[in-house]
């Protein structure tokens, strides 16, 4: 939010854009103009008592709670929300994003119960080449809302696997087995765990981290995605 003299002088020179309509944004709008805001496709998912992305762990992961903001469709101009906050050092849109989703998520009981918030860790060597993680920064938006802790030290990631995007399911799923582990198999003990990933497609990165993290006795998981695909 801007707040000093020099941040007001700076946006009357270069007034910020909406990263989906390119129309300038006017005080109190980050990173999204309130039409795009209010036209986002939302999941609404957490107003249901099951939805589609809580199947796609069915039989699969024990999972308490599945959510996702917004659907990432083919051509929608939502899509490079996702793509500013991976590949254009956009971490603010990560942030921003994961305290809208909070609101909505503010007075859902299994949300509620949370103990951490544990974003899906990247290889340190592409933490480097990156220098953020944007699953981090979409937990920082939620925990700033939801006041509930992040733990980015306990689940680690001890593989670098390959781009997944050109490999089918089944490949995705065996690329993945045996990428993450977590420190402390008691850190977690009798904790629910909110899971934090940028995007929700097949699935097969969060079920490795959801291997992982069963090692540990009686944890609960739960998982958050800023997007969905359908
Ligand atoms: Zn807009």
């Amino acid at each position: 939010m801007k707040c000093t003299f020099f941040d007001h002088f700076l946006n009357l020179l270069y007034p910020e854009s909406c990263l989906v309509c390119g129309a300038n944004l006017i005080q109190h709008e980050e990173v999204l103009c309130l039409k795009c805001l209010y036209e986002m496709p939302k999941t609404n998912y957490h107003l249901l008592s099951e939805n589609p992305a809580e199947r796609r762990f069915l039989g699969k992961a024990p999972i308490k709670f599945v959510t996702a903001l917004f659907f990432f469709r083919k051509g929608s101009s939502f899509r490079k929300v996702l793509h500013e906050l991976k590949y254009n050092g956009r971490k603010d849109v990560g942030v921003i994003l994961g305290k809208y989703a909070a609101f909505d998520l503010l007075h859902i009981p299994a949300i509620a119960s949370v103990d951490y918030i544990v974003p899906i860790p990247l290889h340190p060597k592409k933490l480097k080449k990156r220098t953020y993680n944007q699953s981090e920064q979409i937990a920082i938006g939620l925990s700033s809302v939801l006041g509930t802790q992040i733990d980015t030290k306990n689940l680690i990631r001890i593989h670098n696997n390959t781009s997944q995007t050109s490999k089918s399911a089944s490949e995705r799923y065996k690329n993945t087995e045996g990428i993450f582990r977590t420190i402390d198999k008691e850190f977690f003990k009798h904790k629910h765990i909110l899971l934090v990933d940028d995007v929700l497609t097949t699935g097969a990165t969060l079920e490795a981290c959801i291997k992982a993290l069963l090692q540990t006795e009686n944890i609960t998981i739960s998982i958050f995605t800023l997007a969905v695909t359908e």
